[in-house]
């Protein structure tokens, strides 16, 4: 069974997410449990961590199906003190969140080294933030996205990932999102069926495919091994509609959230009609 849906709004609060969610007709839902323009936000109340939890059962969606997403502005490898106090601190309150809702998945884009920090300490540095969240928690993972790799962005080569998870402590508690935008824009081709076929063996060689938990379904305004970052909507970018058609009919897709992050949230009912329509 296939589980989309979009990274909807929390305006109002965040037990206002299940019911955007349904209005489109999502099985599955993406948001953020706070502003994620701002690095501190009141903790939740009990009356919205009341509601969340009544209204997502009310509506049918499970805890695995629902994706939160962190704040932009978090920087888990970040190479100074200062910022990388920040961001700890600030990714340990979201994860606390999830816990208050009764989530269980974080996902976040893994970290940038600024240039100011070897990739590969950067990432060991990501994950050594992964595991204090994990020590101070229980019950959330922590689900790493794969980026386009704009900037000084890491987490656009699956040995990126692999190296991430890899030191993770626990292991039952971290897990991958991947992104079709971002694939695409690394250097990842998904553009045919063979393609793909291609792509996820190289991803079960390198990281397992066993730590794919969530997929995020988009577009791309932008050429393939861009390294640039842009969503389009389904159909309508340099990816066709091939890759959704692979994802849909295959069964390692099942089960978890497929989200969609496309710019037009006026699209997103019909995309996810569009989507399931293509399962065959
Ligand atoms: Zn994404
Ligand atoms: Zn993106």
């Amino acid at each position: 069974m296939k589980y989309i849906g979009a990274h909807v709004s929390i305006s109002g609060g965040a037990e206002n997410a299940p019911e955007n969610a349904e209005k489109i007709g999502a099985r599955a839902f993406a948001m953020f449990t706070r502003n994620q323009r701002r690095w501190k936000s009141p903790p939740l109340s009990a009356q919205n961590i009341t509601r969340f939890r009544k209204r997502c059962k009310d509506a049918g969606f499970d805890p695995k199906h629902i994706l939160p997403h962190d704040s932009y502005l978090i920087n888990l490898g970040h190479p100074e003190q200062e910022g990388l106090e920040k961001s700890r601190d600030a990714f340990f309150d979201e994860m606390q969140r999830c816990e208050q809702l009764g989530l269980q998945y974080l996902n976040f884009h893994p970290g940038s080294h600024l240039n100011k920090l070897a990739p590969e300490h950067c990432l060991d540095r990501i994950a050594q933030s992964i595991d204090l969240a994990l020590e101070q928690t229980t019950g959330v993972a922590a689900v790493i996205e794969n980026t386009a790799g704009q900037g000084t962005n890491l987490g656009y080569r699956f040995e990126h990932l692999a190296r991430i998870v890899s030191q993770v402590t626990d292991n039952t508690r971290v897990g991958v999102c991947l992104d079709t935008c971002h694939l695409h824009g690394a250097g990842y081709d998904i553009r045919t069926k063979s393609a793909c076929e291609k792509t996820m063996e190289e991803f079960d060689r390198i990281v397992g495919i066993g730590f794919l938990t969530a997929m995020h379904l988009n577009d791309s305004k932008k050429d393939f091994g861009s390294r640039v970052d842009r969503h389009e909507s389904i159909g309508k970018g340099e990816l066709g509609m091939a890759p959704f058609d692979f994802i849909m009919n295959d069964a390692r897709f099942d089960d978890m959230p497929l989200v969609l992050e496309t710019p037009d949230d006026t699209l997103w009912e019909k995309e996810i009609r569009l989507l399931y329509d293509l399962i065959r």
